[in-house]
């Protein structure tokens, strides 16, 4: 690793000063789980002069559910969330994906704010010392469109930049189907909002913004939630596609439906073709079979990625399903 400071903040506000300080120069760092390997392998566009360590905050890692909302802090750690009792059994697409995330000591280094901030996981991104400076970089070229695009977007590149690697989190999903806003220093983002695709970029945060809090609404009466997730592998593996649904029943029929897919494109993928398919209908295999292939009605995979529009296609069934 190159040298860096290394800060402890103690407020929030103070972090704020010290990113303020540095520019684009400073990153902050949670459980490191991500922002340490990248470090490491020397692959950001830009080495940070300075870390601001936001675990030194006090009560950044609560959870406590008021006033018909959830809350999250940042800090909080994902095993933590994995067995929360209120989140096991009232927001079960969050705790699934939790649990689902990485293995048993990431989860217990790697927290919530880090899981929505971390970065892309491309292998042309991710090789080491920037060997391939592509557009993700401020580069000229993306070399997954010719290269080995086995895991990469299956609903095309984004828009200005051309990029076509995939979001890696598992809780972006859960959270953006449960309906959750992002607190941050500034604002409150619905976190449907949150990601955003840019060089070196993958959220809508300003250079000297952080995220605090994590808001989930209380589900309504008949509403229920669950999470998919296909990995190579069954333990520390990130997601091949993951989905998240969830689904309010009144009399027997849909009233409403979220469902919002991951590792299908730069940004976690909202199935909105599915809901509106499931919606006003019976949640059974038939009507499940037509939302999941509503869902990927619209896909456009690339030279190696097709079977992914079949594990797409799937994990929306099986997690309509999930959702009775
Ligand atoms: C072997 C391995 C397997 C993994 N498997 C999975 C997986 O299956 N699923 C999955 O979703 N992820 C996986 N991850 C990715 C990642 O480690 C975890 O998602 C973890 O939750 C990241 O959290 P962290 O606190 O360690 O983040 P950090 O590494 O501390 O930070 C990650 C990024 O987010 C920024 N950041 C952190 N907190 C904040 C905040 N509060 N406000 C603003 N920016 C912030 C940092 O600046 C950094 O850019 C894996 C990682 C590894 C190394
Ligand atoms: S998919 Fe994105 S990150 Fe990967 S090589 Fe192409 S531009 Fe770079």
């Amino acid at each position: 690793m190159k040298r860096f400071a290394h800060i402890d903040a103690l407020t929030v506000d103070e972090a704020v000063s010290h990113l303020r300080r540095y520019g684009d120069g400073a990153s902050v760092i949670a459980g490191g789980t991500d922002l340490l390997g990248k470090m490491k392998e020397r692959i950001l566009p830009r080495y940070p002069e300075a870390i601001v360590n936001l675990k030194t905050i006090p009560g950044l890692d609560a959870i406590g559910e008021e006033g018909g909302v959830l809350r999250i802090g940042a800090l909080t750690r994902l095993q933590d969330i994995a067995t929360h009792p209120t989140i096991e059994q009232h927001y079960s697409a969050l705790a699934e994906a939790a649990r689902r995330t990485a293995s048993p000591n990431l989860r217990e280094m790697g927290t919530l704010g880090g899981n929505l901030c971390q970065d892309i996981r491309c292998w042309y991104y991710r090789s080491a010392n920037n060997r391939f400076p592509c557009l993700k970089k401020g580069g000229g070229r993306c070399y997954a469109i010719d290269g080995d695009n086995r895991y990469h977007s299956i609903f095309g590149g984004t828009v200005e930049e051309g990029c076509y690697a995939v979001h890696p989190s598992d809780t972006a999903p859960a959270l953006i189907a449960l309906g959750a806003a992002v607190k941050t220093s500034k604002r409150t983002v619905e976190a449907e909002d949150f990601f955003a695709v840019g060089v070196g970029k993958t959220t809508v945060l300003d250079d000297d913004e952080i995220v605090t809090e994590i808001q989930v609404p209380t589900p309504p009466g008949g509403t229920k939630s669950a999470f998919s997730k296909v990995a190579l592998r069954k333990s520390i593996d990130f997601a091949i596609v993951n989905c998240a649904a969830r689904i309010t029943v009144s009399d027997g029929k849909v009233t409403a439906a979220r469902i919002c897919l991951n590792a299908v494109q730069i940004k976690p993928y909202r199935a909105v073709a599915a809901e509106e398919s499931i919606v006003g209908r019976v949640a059974n295999e038939e009507n499940a079979e037509a939302a999941a292939k509503a869902a990927v009605s619209s896909a456009r995979p690339m030279t190696h990625n097709r079977y992914m529009v079949q594990i797409a296609k799937t994990l929306v069934k099986r997690t309509i399903l999930a959702c009775k």
